[in-house]
């Protein structure tokens, strides 16, 4: 059975598709308020994209987003997400010293995943080769036809220019910047690219599938190397007007400390990032820890190493703490190097919230690690590709379906 293109436009089909594209596993009623469309309307057009075979109805997942919960009667609400045959999207995630790839459905079921070691600092022409080799492995082995991937989403570990696609600032991500990502990255995998920042993704990863399921404010911070982070904001992703809005790790905390690879002095992660305690510690002990240690020395025991987390945390805290006023957010969410998720960072965190905390300033902010660990970015590329989709790539209906039907339900 050949499927056939109707260009259709943005029929109330394409209109329930594209709400799905842009967040899948939501209950009809929910339908029916993002498209505009009445009740019953879209219940005709589910059973009729169902019977397509190009969404399924299944039960909310517990805990699960906006869905989640019950209705009243006890019994968990269904709700509607697009199916393989609906298409499939490609996702990159560019650290400093990997490339990993994923290939999954427009509700973000990943069906394949690969990751690879390489230098991508040093410059944009390898990384790409390597993720267009990912690229071919992870949809011969989901078995997806080219023809089938209608977007792919990418993430670098840099600020993005959401009006231009260009990778800002020269020092934060050497041998990138000015170059246009989406335009090299669509040559070589023939469809067309949104890209993000890391930690703008890793936001998104955990917003939809992670540990702020559910949750429309939040901060979501990465600490690794360095510290970026993440804002939702009222369920849409803070972005700035030069794509650099969640760069705390910029934000002077040090009246003339050392200096930052910024440029800058006394940054937020010149006092609390993997290098930064690993400075210190080298200082304070003349003691080099190797690149991932840190969380093994906490794990032992070390005193020393526990008392530089807390130390951390709480400049974090007193960041954060600002964050807060300026955002208001229900939930921080803790990702990167995992040594930066655990109690000592955490005890630091929560003591510096609540010192700033206004009185009487309602539910205090929740503190939550992570869940999607270095799947968080590949996950939060996959979405933003779903996303982009929005009225660009009509929906491919299979050749049965009377569109006439379809019409007379609208
Ligand atoms: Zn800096």
């Amino acid at each position: 059975m050949s499927p056939r293109t109707h260009r259709l436009g943005r029929t109330s089909a394409q209109r329930v598709v594209d709400a799905l594209r842009a967040e899948p596993y939501v209950t009809r009623a929910e339908l029916a308020q993002r498209t505009g469309l009445s009740r019953a309307t879209v219940s005709a057009l589910v059973r009729d994209l169902e019977r397509d075979g190009l969404v399924c109805v299944v039960p909310a997942s517990p805990g699960g987003g906006a869905a989640s919960g019950t209705n009243g009667t006890g019994r968990r609400p269904e709700t509607v997400r697009l199916t393989r045959r609906a298409g499939a999207v490609l996702g990159v995630d560019f650290g400093h010293a990997h490339v990993r790839v994923a290939v999954s459905d427009l509700a973000g079921r990943i069906l394949s995943a690969r990751s690879e070691r390489a230098d991508v600092d040093r410059g944009m022409e390898n990384a790409l080769r390597v993720a267009r080799r990912l690229a071919d492995v992870v949809r011969e082995e989901a078995e997806v036809a080219p023809d089938e991937i209608l977007a792919c989403g990418a993430g670098v570990p840099g600020p993005v220019d959401r009006s231009t696609g260009r990778i800002g600032s020269t020092s934060l991500l050497p041998g990138w910047s000015g170059t246009t990502l989406s335009t090299a990255l669509e040559e070589r995998l023939g469809v067309p690219v949104a890209v993000d920042n890391d930690a703008n993704l890793g936001a998104l990863g955990e917003h939809v599938a992670g540990a702020a399921r559910g949750v429309d404010d939040l901060i979501y911070v990465k600490i690794s190397s360095g510290v970026g982070a993440g804002i939702i904001s009222g369920g849409r992703l803070l972005q700035g007007s030069n794509g650099i809005a969640g760069e705390l790790g910029h934000i002077a905390v040090v009246p003339n400390g050392v200096p930052c690879r910024c440029g800058g002095r006394g940054c937020l992660e010149t006092v609390a990032s993997g290098p930064a305690v690993r400075r210190q510690l080298l200082q304070s002990t003349g003691e080099e820890l190797p690149g991932d240690d840190l969380l093994r020395a906490l794990q032992g025991g070390d005193p020393r190493v526990t008392r530089l987390l807390a130390d951390a945390g709480r400049a974090l805290g007193r960041v954060l703490a600002n964050a807060s006023h300026l955002l208001d957010p229900d939930m921080i969410v803790l990702g990167g190097d995992p040594a930066f998720a655990t109690e000592p960072v955490l005890a630091g965190l929560r003591e510096e919230l609540e010192r700033h905390r206004l009185p009487g300033a309602g539910n205090e902010v929740r503190l939550a690690p992570a869940q999607l660990g270095s799947q968080g970015q590949v996950v939060g590329a996959l979405r933003l590709a779903a996303r982009s989709l929005d009225g660009l790539a009509p929906i491919v209906f299979p050749h049965h379906t009377n569109e006439s039907q379809r019409e007379r339900v609208q």
